[in-house]
């Protein structure tokens, strides 16, 4: 986007289509009215929502009165936990979820245990996939809620939400994925994947921030959100957010539309990335699935280095990119994802995630292509414990 920087965070979020700005504006200026008002200044922005709110249906091959919109997809994490729990306590206490959640899950997990509630934190393999085995395998009486993401915002593993869908089906479960980083970017199909609730973000497919969805299956019990007027068939009051509906509508529109497009170039340069690193520097270690892995998503663990170190050296050569994920960087524990699969916390330490985008071009890789292997060879001539490698390889 811009013409100084190359920008490789996508997972993070990624920049407003320019079409999208366009479908926006009106909804800011002229169609300003209320949603909820009855004359005809209100009628259009009425209109605007109903016809975005399909749109995002068709998407996921939903209905449109099954799709809520909320504030962002931390949000709809939050509801869909929280409000199924509480409205099925006669059934149970039970949600079984992954160890590799986004903190909007896991916190949520954690604010539930407090609550009384149980919560199983199954385990992943050494690729970040959950084995549905071990799912069906904590299944108890109790069991309300299976929460299981559609692909993780670090290291990219697509997990098996079919089968897991599946599994909840037969055992009379619930079954929600945060599809956060997955819609817009690979094909969700709630019908055929037996997903009763799902969680997604504009931000994630070049549209606004401040604006997600929450994908309710019809006859799901669950507790309204927002108490107050009686937008969102009044579980989720607050008066819609109509500029960014629109554009939410407008970029998932496109990103579906072009998702095939993109995803032959995004394939192309991920892998040519995953290669070349491997080819050229040394002690470093592939995160997440080798093929089950979101177009766009490379992380690596650089051993005898610090991600932070790596992430700034980046930056000095105006590449954006992340260690771990945007939420929980700033903070000094390592990645709960990066040690659930099975790394120490010095080589999670060392891990650099670079997530690509379709506006990304050749000559932008080739760039992190050739300044990546001398950083890293500067960086690591600063280790003691690199030197001492050295040392003993000699
Ligand atoms: N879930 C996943 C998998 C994510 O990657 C993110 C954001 O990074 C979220 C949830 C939270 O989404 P939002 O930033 O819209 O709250």
């Amino acid at each position: 986007m811009s013409c100084n920087h190359i920008y490789f965070d996508h997972g993070a979020t990624t920049f407003v289509r320019p079409e999208v700005i366009a479908k926006m504006l009106p909804y800011f200026g002229l169609s300003y009215g209320n949603p909820s008002s009855i004359y005809n200044l209100a009628r259009s922005a009425k209109h605007a929502v109903d016809s975005a709110r399909a749109t995002i249906a068709e998407c996921i091959n939903a209905n449109a009165d099954e799709i809520y919109f909320t504030g962002c997809g931390s949000e709809s994490d939050n509801w869909a936990l929280k409000g199924v729990l509480s409205a099925n306590k006669k059934k149970g206490n039970h949600i079984i979820t992954s160890a590799i959640e986004h903190h909007a899950i896991i916190s949520t997990c954690e604010y539930l245990e407090k609550q009384g509630y149980e919560v199983t934190y199954v385990p992943v393999d050494e690729f970040g996939m959950v084995n549905p085995a071990d799912i069906e395998a904590a299944i108890t009486d109790k069991t309300v809620l299976i929460s299981v993401m559609f692909a993780n915002n670090e290291i990219g593993t697509i997990e098996p939400v079919k089968e897991i869908g599946e599994i909840a089906k037969k055992h009379n479960i619930y079954f929600h994925t945060d599809a956060v980083q997955a819609v817009g970017h690979i094909p969700v199909d709630v019908e055929d994947m037996n997903i009763d609730l799902l969680s997604m973000s504009a931000h994630k497919f070049n549209g606004p921030k401040g604006i997600g969805a929450l994908y309710i299956k019809k006859g799901v019990k669950i507790d309204n959100f927002i108490h107050g007027g009686g937008q969102e068939k009044s579980k989720r009051a607050g008066t819609e957010n109509v500029p960014s509906i629109v554009g939410m509508a407008e970029a998932l529109r496109l990103a579906c539309l072009e998702m095939e497009e993109h995803n032959k170039k995004l394939i192309e340069y991920r892998d040519k990335i995953i290669a070349e690193i491997q080819q050229t520097i040394p002690y470093v270690k592939l995160n997440g699935h080798p093929t089950k892995r979101l177009p766009g998503n490379v992380n690596f663990s650089f051993n005898y280095i610090e991600g932070e170190s790596l992430l700034l050296s980046l930056d000095l050569k105006g590449i954006s990119a992340s260690t771990g994920s945007a939420c929980a960087s700033g903070s000094l524990d390592p990645s709960h994802v990066l040690l659930g699969i099975g790394l120490s916390h010095e080589v999670a330490h060392g891990s650099l995630r670079i997530t690509l985008g379709y506006e990304n071009e050749n000559h932008e890789v080739n760039y992190l292509l050739q300044v990546l292997p001398e950083i890293v060879e500067k960086l690591r001539a600063m280790s003691p414990l690199y030197e001492n490698v050295l040392k003993e390889n000699k």
